[in-house]
């Protein structure tokens, strides 16, 4: 969400006159778009910033955009605290960062015909789909950095499918709830279909589905539509329904393992996130939580240790001890790492779609990892009979 975010700041800036350099010494601007899911994604943002000093001053003239959620959350404070911050857009202003950077004088429109245009084949292409969430997990701060959850009108969506798709073979649709997608009734499975019409468009993922909005009709768009990759990044967050009554995910264990199973007659691969060391989990729930991580065979999952985020009803509960919570996150990634060999090596013998994003290496539409020493073009979408693997990559 944050790269696509900073992808559209960026083509702001382009009209006014900028271009993109990742070398630091050769900037006149850092746009630094933060993320503050956790404390610690906060506090790297705010440590980056505040090293930026230095740089800054060191030639006249250059600016700092401090942008995203971090900066939403923090507002004023940010510029208080670190004065070389010469714009602070927070998350839900970015649908006016062109006004915000022309009333700060700092800025300058210019008239470029001239886009900077991408010249090399990329091989993702995200569009946001919508902005926002109107779940209300009890650890999350993302309701109230980015907002009530709003779908962004199919036309647009479409029109940047459309646009995307002359340069990427795969289409990612982004949002919070990204299977929450409603707008006046036009669906996300409805979206989904439509996106696979796009001749151009190979291949389609999306990021983060919810569990509560997976509904029959998506698994009978899923069948309809070969294009939808056989991957689903399904965040479960605990295995214990009583973890998940009080993170207020609106799921018991039961049914997401349900939906794991219908999932699975589907040939999909599922990866997920997990929260380690909620304050209400006990050892039983974390058990729980490691029994249901068996029985998905999940190929992959994001461990989070519980961060608190003030103004969130879990950061009102007190906290377990972080030993324990240390070692209860050493568990599960073993856990997971075995289960990420098991999924790899179930695919040995299978022919698999390999969209190649290097000339020797691409990932399958389940999103496992292939290599070869026999080059391809890149972008391309070949079949392949899979003969072996190391539990990390397919060969
Ligand atoms: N909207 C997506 C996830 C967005 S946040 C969903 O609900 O599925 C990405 C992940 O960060 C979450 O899935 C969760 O595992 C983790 N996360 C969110 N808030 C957190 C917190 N306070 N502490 C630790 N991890 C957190
Ligand atoms: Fe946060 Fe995702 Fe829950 Fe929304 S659905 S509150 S983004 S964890």
């Amino acid at each position: 969400m944050n790269e696509a975010d900073s992808e559209e700041m960026l083509l702001h800036l382009f009209g006014f006159g900028y271009q993109k350099t990742e070398v630091l010494s050769e900037a006149d601007l850092v746009l630094i778009n933060t993320c503050t899911i956790r404390d610690h994604a906060e506090h790297r943002a705010l440590s980056y910033l505040g090293r930026l000093a230095k740089w800054k001053a060191e030639k006249q003239g250059r600016k700092i955009i401090f942008a995203g959620c971090a900066a939403e959350r923090l507002g004023k404070k940010v510029q208080k605290r670190f004065p070389q911050a010469d714009i602070v857009c927070g998350a839900k202003s970015l649908d006016k960062f062109p006004e915000i950077l022309e009333r700060s004088s700092l800025f300058k429109p210019v008239n470029t015909t001239e886009n900077p245009k991408e010249n090399t084949k990329k091989i993702t292409g995200q569009v946001s789909i919508m902005r926002g969430c109107s779940c209300k997990c009890a650890y999350c701060i993302v309701p109230y950095v980015r907002g009530e959850a709003s779908s962004i009108p199919p036309e647009i969506v479409l029109e940047n499918c459309r646009n995307k798709a002359q340069n990427y073979p795969e289409i990612m649709l982004l949002g919070q709830t990204v299977n929450a997608y409603n707008y006046k009734g036009f669906t996300f499975s409805k979206l989904l279909a439509e996106v696979c019409k796009i001749p151009e468009v190979k291949r389609v993922r999306f990021l983060s589905p919810h569990p509560v909005f997976i509904k029959e009709d998506f698994y009978k768009v899923v069948q309809d539509n070969p294009k939808i990759a056989r991957h689903l990044h399904l965040p479960l967050q605990s295995g214990s329904t009583k973890v998940l009554k009080d993170m207020k995910r609106l799921y018991t264990a039961e049914e997401y393992l349900q939906i794991i199973k219908n999932l699975k007659r589907l040939d999909f691969l599922i990866s997920t996130d997990i929260i380690v060391g909620y304050p209400t989990e006990t050892e039983e729930d974390f058990k729980r939580t490691l029994n249901l991580v068996k029985k998905c065979g999940f190929s992959f999952a994001y461990c989070f240790k519980f961060s608190p985020r003030a103004g969130t009803p879990a950061a009102e509960i007190p906290e377990i001890s972080q030993e324990i919570v240390e070692n209860r996150l050493n568990i599960l990634l073993n856990e997971i790492r075995e289960c990420s060999a098991v999924a790899y090596k179930s695919r040995i013998g299978k022919t698999e779609e390999i969209l190649f994003e290097t000339k020797n290496s691409g990932r399958t539409s389940g999103n496992l990892w292939y290599r070869t020493t026999t080059p391809k073009a890149i972008g391309s979408i070949e079949q392949i009979l899979i003969k072996d693997s190391n539990g990390k990559i397919l060969r």
